[in-house]
Order: structure tokens, then sequence, then C-alpha cells
């Protein structure tokens, strides 16, 4: 299984203040990873940084072993990176067929509809509708299909389930799962429902103040709420920041084992 996805301590943050630090993190082609953490926690801002929006203030992010250079999301886009916000940022004045269609080469465009369709086929009776009249499920199985249209190597969702119903998010995540699991795209999802996500998810970190504060399999974090659970409340980030402040520079600490 190839490495997809690649961060190296990556900081990155506004105005030359870091929101994200330190973050090292590696997706395989196929795997579903969730990022999670409380408000605040430098979520949005590590997809920004993978996805080529932010400048990354330090570290390096590669996608299938070439270096993609932070602050230019195009050539992220061309290395094979489609990034969902949690806007979604559709054409809300065209139709889902033209957006599904904006996203790939005219050639491959009969072929890619159908596989999207496939995916979700309840766009397939919406199809001449405008984006702007969906409703919010439909526009986020859209957003994710316009993305994955582009078969992209690695896929990051923001927020997906943000103004939706439980049941839909319920019914959206296995998709998710379903894509990366037979294209091989590998998938990061920032998600608030958090057993939802594990559910589909390969492994998960917990952000916290910039910090991972847990990683590891899905499977086991699902058997572990207590320790999601403090990650929420903050509670070992603080413990972290404590550790780093009591240790020399570059001594490390905390309860990542990523
Ligand atoms: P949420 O779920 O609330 O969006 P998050 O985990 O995605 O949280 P981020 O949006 O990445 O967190 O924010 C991390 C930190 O960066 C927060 O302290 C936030 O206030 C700050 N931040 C986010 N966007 C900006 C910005 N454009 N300018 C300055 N600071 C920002």
């Amino acid at each position: 299984m190839s490495v997809a996805l690649q961060c190296e301590r990556l900081t990155a943050g506004y105005a030359g203040v870091p929101a994200v630090r330190d973050l090292s993190l590696s997706i395989n082609e196929g795997e579903v990873v969730a990022l999670l953490g409380p408000n605040g926690a430098g979520k949005t801002t590590t997809l920004l940084t993978l996805s080529g929006v932010l400048k990354p203030m330090a570290g390096e992010v590669s996608v299938c072993g070439a270096t993609v250079r932070g602050g230019r999301p195009h050539l992220a886009a061309r290395a094979g990176v489609a990034f969902v916000p949690d806007d979604r940022s559709l054409f809300y004045g065209l139709s889902v067929r033209q957006n599904l269609r904006l996203a790939v080469p005219r050639r491959d465009a009969e072929g890619t509809l159908k596989q999207v369709l496939d995916y979700f086929p309840a766009l397939g009776e919406i199809l001449d509708r405008r984006a702007g009249l969906l409703s919010g499920g439909e526009q986020q199985m859209l957003a994710v299909g316009r993305a994955m249209a582009m078969r992209p190597k690695v896929l990051m969702v923001d927020e997906m389930s943000l103004g939706l119903a439980p049941l839909i998010v319920q019914r959206m995540l296995p998709v998710v799962r379903r894509i990366a699991s037979e294209t091989g795209t590998a998938v990061l999802l920032v998600e608030q429902h958090v057993d939802l996500a594990l559910d589909v998810a390969d492994r998960a970190l917990v952000l916290d103040r910039g910090h991972v504060v847990i990683s590891g399999q899905a499977t086991e974090l699902r058997e572990d709420r207590d320790l999601l659970a403090a990650s929420y409340m903050g509670e070992l980030a603080y413990d972290r920041l404590e550790s780093e402040a009591e240790q020399p520079a570059g001594a490390g600490g905390g309860r990542s084992d990523a």
C-alpha cells in the first residue's frame, strides 16, 4: 500500500501565529483518516494547509511522493488533492450536471458522471436542478461527487455534517468509505460526529490547540471514550502544554503515538 499524502512537522497559522504545530501525518491509498477535535483546535487550518491554500510556516507536504509547494492550491489540485470546504463552494446558479461537468475534462464526462451517480444515485434525479435549490444533503452529495469526479489521489472533506441531520450524515459517511476502498483514494475527514466518523475511519487523530493529543486505530479509539472525552474537554492539551513548559526546548512530550 503506497503513501498518498504525507506531511512532516507541519506548522501553520495566520499572521505569523501558529494554529497547528509540528503535525506529522501519513495517509495510504484507500485509507480513511478522521481528524477530530474541539472548536478552534486547528482542523480547518490543517486541511487548508494540506490543500495548498495556506502556506505552511514550517514543514513539508507531499502527494504520492511529490512535494507540493504551500500557498499554491492549483498545484496541490494538479498533484491530486481535492478539497471540499465546509461551505461546499458549489456554483449555486448552475445545475447539478453543470457543476459536475466543470470538474472533469470533456472526454471523460460521461464515464465520470456514471461513476458519481453510482455513489450518489439521488443526484441522478436532480441533474437539471440548480445547485442553489438543493437541500443541504443534496448539496453535500454534489460537493463530494464533484470532488471525486476529479479522480483525486487525496480527498479532504471539512465538516461534511455541518447543517445536516445526523441521519443524512449516517448515510453519507459510508459512501465516502466506499469511495476510498473502491477507488484507492486517500481520505482525510474533519467531522464533528465522532462516533460516526470512527465507524468509517481506519485511523483518527485528535487535535487540540494545534497539537495532536491522540492518534490511533479507529477501532481502539472507539473503545477508549474516556480518553476521547478528555481530549474534547481540553485536558490532554493542558497536560501537553504544561509538560512542554517544564521541558527544555525540543524535548517533545504528549500522549500522541503517531
Ligand atoms: P472549528 O471546528 O471551530 O472550525 P477548527 O478545529 O477547524 O475549529 P481552525 O478553524 O483551524 O479550528 O482554527 C484554529 C485557530 O486559528 C483558532 O484559534 C482560530 O481562531 C484561528 N483562526 C482560524 N482562521 C483564522 C483566520 N483567518 N485568521 C486568524 N486566525 C484564524
